[in-house]
């Protein structure tokens, strides 16, 4: 269990960044399920419930998710579940359980960067965005990229962009955390493969996407099988307890198809 000094409830987003750079053990706050597994000493906590980061709002062409609503008002949001055949709410479904839901927060999910994180792999399928207090508005992908520094995530934005989507995913045992994940999307014509808990965190297989754009108007099982060859090709895979890089590409190879025909069935 972690040991928190003192909280703070800063009342404006320069205040809560500020306090949050105060000191290197200073940390936000999230639902703290997370943090609770550590043991971590943190000076002052900062706590963002006072800033109004719990929503979710449907701008019509987008939709905006603050840093402190629960992946449980993500998979209940009726905006969200309209989207893109429910793609969220279906990669969160299956995290430990519905109180567990109702207490993790968006911000951490996305700010962590978990590898094992079912709901990046979604969010990485679609035209997401996301917002910080120091680091601007950048898209998903290149956030991922950045090396972890102190921020704070104040909130995600989905373009709704017209298409469809699929979710897989594959434990040891239910609410363990997943050996696999993967998100098929294709919106406006472009499609994306997403896999995460390889066990890193989740990717985009750009050749293998490129390869169902060519087969667009003829998805037959062998590009789709060649799709999927070329994903398990150029991410990479790799061992831990819940399993190895070689059964992580086996089942990717499986996973992928199964989410591209999804995806060409709701076509
Ligand atoms: C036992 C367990 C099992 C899990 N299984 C799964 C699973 O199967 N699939 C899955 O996808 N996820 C899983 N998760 C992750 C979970 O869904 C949440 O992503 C995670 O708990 C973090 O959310 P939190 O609100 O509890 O964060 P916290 O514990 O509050 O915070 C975690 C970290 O994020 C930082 N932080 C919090 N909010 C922000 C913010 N807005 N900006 C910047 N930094 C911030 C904190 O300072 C801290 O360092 C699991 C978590 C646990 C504890």
């Amino acid at each position: 269990m972690f040991t928190l000094l003192n909280v703070a409830q800063p009342d404006t987003l320069e205040a809560a960044y500020n306090i949050l750079k105060e000191k290197r053990s200073n940390a936000v706050l999230g639902g703290c399920a997370y943090l609770r597994m550590g043991s971590q000493t943190i000076h002052t906590g900062v706590d963002l419930s006072k800033l109004g980061l719990k929503y979710s709002k449907d701008y019509g062409s987008y939709i905006e998710i603050g840093a402190m609503t629960s992946l449980r008002d993500v998979e209940t949001n009726a905006a969200v579940n309209n989207y893109a055949d429910g793609l969220l709410p279906k990669a969160v479904a299956n995290i430990i359980g519905v109180q567990f839901r109702n207490v993790v927060t968006v911000g951490a999910s996305v700010f962590m960067r978990y590898g094992f994180s079912d709901f990046l792999t979604a969010l990485l399928a679609l035209d997401t965005e996301v917002e910080l207090v120091k680091g601007g508005r950048m898209t998903l992908a290149a956030f991922l990229d950045t090396p972890r520094s102190k921020d704070i995530l104040t909130k995600i934005i989905i373009h709704k962009t017209k298409g469809h989507a699929a979710y897989q995913a594959l434990r040891n045992s239910a609410s363990d955390y997943p050996l696999l994940t993967v998100a098929v999307s294709q919106l406006d014509g472009e499609w994306k493969i997403a896999v995460g808990a390889r066990p890193t965190r989740a990717r985009l297989a750009v050749q293998a996407a490129a390869l169902l754009r060519d087969g667009d108007n003829d998805m037959t099982a062998e590009v789709m099988e060649q799709a999927a060859q070329t994903a398990v090709g150029e991410l990479s895979f790799g061992d831990n307890s819940r399993a190895s890089a070689v059964y992580r590409q086996a089942v990717a190879k499986t996973l992928i198809k199964r989410a591209i025909a999804e995806v060409v069935a709701c076509k």
